[in-house]
């Protein structure tokens, strides 16, 4: 029987990390995984991170079970900075839970969605490859839509898939920091969204995995809020693991908005029963850290410090790649204006390849660049390679 089970493709990202780790080039560059890097090329765990740990090695006196919902402090601190300080609750129409990363979040999310009788969801191609497979292992379809031009966000193609959609469909949406393409919806895109998401049946699944490596901690949080603003229902996955520099500690939260706050309960009583099928339990240490940072002023300042440096250099290595323009034969100028760790540039397969062999540069099969990747030891090494192989 198990011998039935067919070979599954290999993650791409992950062959990626073993071709650039076996390539003996001193001055090769790893532009694949997505994670946060300084200028020196490491992913440091951030010092109030450090500090919230220290603080729960001496504090923290049980490691009990909490429950499904998990750390109901981190979930409830995390609020103000998600939906907005005036009113974080919505009038009581939001709660949350703890979830393993913002992967358990998404797949709690759409594995509600299924249960509510939803059929199909909306999604902007390309998108992270796992909002597809997450879908496709529950057996909801995926209906595509294409995310942007080369001019941007391609609006025409939301405006006509909200139009065609169907009763029991839901619409997945990146909040901010779109992965792969960078390419944000503007702040007047998002109030047009939000208009006709209103005036649709469709349910909105928000992604929120990048808060603060954008434009900044509210900036990011634009789209959320407005067509939360506008619809009766929502579901909201977010993601601790990038602004919190946190991966392999799995913190993220799913929250609901629902139009009656005396349904709310009952909602959140589906993510808890979801959880215990899942993983019973998310994982307590992180998301108690970023509580603990939460609780605290001094840590909190010192955090969003650590976090604006993150954004403040990826918007450095973003102008240096616009500033470059026309380079060989693509423009890399729409970089500037694009949000978060991903970019794509469009290369050829032949040009990806020879980045990889003839310039030891190491980035998706799509073209998709971890813009952290680059450094000010590395960019015009890229720049000149860019130049080299697109002439
Ligand atoms: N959503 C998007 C768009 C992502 O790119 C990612 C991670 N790369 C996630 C969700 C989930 O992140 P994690 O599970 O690592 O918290």
């Amino acid at each position: 029987m198990l011998n039935d089970l067919k070979q599954q493709p290999a993650d791409a990202l992950l062959a990626l990390i073993k071709l650039h780790n076996n390539d003996p080039r001193a001055d090769k560059i790893d532009l694949g995984v997505g994670v946060y890097k300084t200028a020196e090329g490491d992913t440091p765990v951030f010092a109030a991170i450090k500090a919230a740990e220290k603080k729960l090695v001496e504090e923290q006196d049980s490691k009990a079970y909490l429950g499904p919902e998990g750390d109901m402090g981190f979930v409830e601190k995390l609020m103000p900075y998600v939906f907005g300080k005036a009113n974080p609750t919505m009038d009581g129409r939001i709660e949350g839970m703890q979830t393993p990363g913002g992967t358990g979040s998404l797949r709690l999310a759409l594995a509600m969605v299924k249960r509510a009788g939803y059929k199909r969801v909306i999604v902007g191609k390309p998108s992270w490859p796992n909002h597809n497979q997450i879908c496709a292992d529950l057996g909801l379809e995926v209906v595509e839509f294409n995310h942007a031009t080369a001019a941007g966000a391609d609006m025409d193609a939301v405006r006509g898939a909200i139009a065609s959609a169907q009763e029991g469909d839901a619409i997945l949406l990146h909040g901010c920091c779109h992965n792969p393409t960078g390419i944000d919806y503007t702040n007047a895109e998002w109030d047009e969204i939000a208009g006709l998401l209103a005036a649709s049946t469709i349910l909105p699944v928000l992604d929120l995995a990048y808060q603060g490596l954008g434009q900044g901690m509210e900036e990011d949080a634009y789209g959320l809020r407005r067509v939360l603003a506008a619809v009766p229902e929502a579901l909201i996955c977010y993601s601790c693991d990038k602004n919190f520099g946190l991966y392999r500690d799995r913190v993220g939260a799913l929250y609901a908005m629902v139009a009656d706050p005396a349904d709310l309960a009952k909602v959140m009583s589906n993510g808890h029963s979801l959880a215990r099928a899942n993983w019973s339990q998310p994982p307590d240490h992180g998301g108690a850290a970023v509580r603990v940072i939460l609780e605290d002023e001094a840590l909190t300042a010192q955090w969003l410090a650590e976090l604006d440096e993150m954004r403040e250099r990826m918007r450095g290595v973003r102008a240096r790649l616009q500033a470059a323009g026309k380079t060989g034969g693509v423009d890399l100028t729409p970089v500037g204006s694009q949000n978060g760790l991903f970019s794509i540039i469009p290369f050829t397969p032949e040009q990806v390849q020879a980045m990889r062999s003839e310039h030891g540069i190491y980035f998706a099969a799509s073209g998709r660049i971890n813009v952290a990747g680059l450094t000010t030891g590395n960019i015009d090494q890229f720049i000149a390679a860019v130049a080299a192989v697109t002439a």
